[in-house]
């Protein structure tokens, strides 16, 4: 597994950006996950694994079997390692799969919420409740799902990168978050309403 570490002479919070969780999904992650390991906007410390595992079994990362499997624990131990307080999935998805990640009934189906299409088929949401509950409430935590079939898309891969980027300059997530919500100010809303309506106010988006 290869993993950068971003130390920025600006004080800043520890960051995790973490691609590749599961499946083949690294091939399509991992090319944009090099490229912010290579941005000089940092602040604060960033550690950037762009594909956890190569090629692995596809388990669901909403599974606690995900939690036992090899990758599963890896991710986890980063995570006790780091303690990060900004925390990035970036996963990769096919086009079949995309009317159930944005199915407005997701959470009546499989209990969690939908995702959010920015445009262009990238997809916003928040991260498995099973994994969350793992950082603080005043933890940072979002997963973005980049369609594998648009992964030699220019455009695709800059604007996903662009709000990595956003993640990796930013040192409070209200900052990140009234950056995305002058970028794609109808989709924020709809996601950051999703999440509240999930966790019922416990916890603030994201
Ligand atoms: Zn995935």
């Amino acid at each position: 597994m290869k993993l950068y570490r971003l130390i920025a002479s600006e004080e800043g919070p520890t960051k995790l950006f973490v691609g590749g969780l599961h499946g083949k999904e690294g091939l399509y992650t991992a090319p944009i996950l090099e490229r912010l390991a290579n941005e000089s906007v940092c602040t604060g410390k960033a550690i950037i694994v762009p594909s956890l595992v190569k090629q692995s079994k596809y388990v669901d990362v909403l599974s606690r079997e995900y939690y036992q499997s090899k990758e599963g624990m890896k991710l986890v131990r980063l995570i006790q390692k780091y303690k990060p307080h900004f925390y990035f999935e970036l996963h990769a998805y096919s086009e079949q799969s995309y009317s159930g990640l944005t199915d407005p009934e997701r959470e009546l189906r499989i209990g969690v919420p939908p995702f959010v299409d920015l445009g262009n088929g990238i997809l916003l949401g928040s991260i498995a409740p099973m994994l969350r509950s793992k950082f603080s409430e005043s933890d940072f935590c979002m997963t973005i799902e980049v369609p594998n079939w648009k992964s030699e898309d220019e455009e695709v891969k800059a604007e996903v990168l662009q709000i990595l980027k956003l993640a990796l300059s930013k040192t409070k997530c209200e900052e990140v978050m009234l950056e995305l919500r002058m970028k794609y100010p109808v989709q924020i809303k709809k996601a950051e309403e999703l999440f509240r309506q999930y966790y019922r106010n416990r916890l603030k988006p994201f």
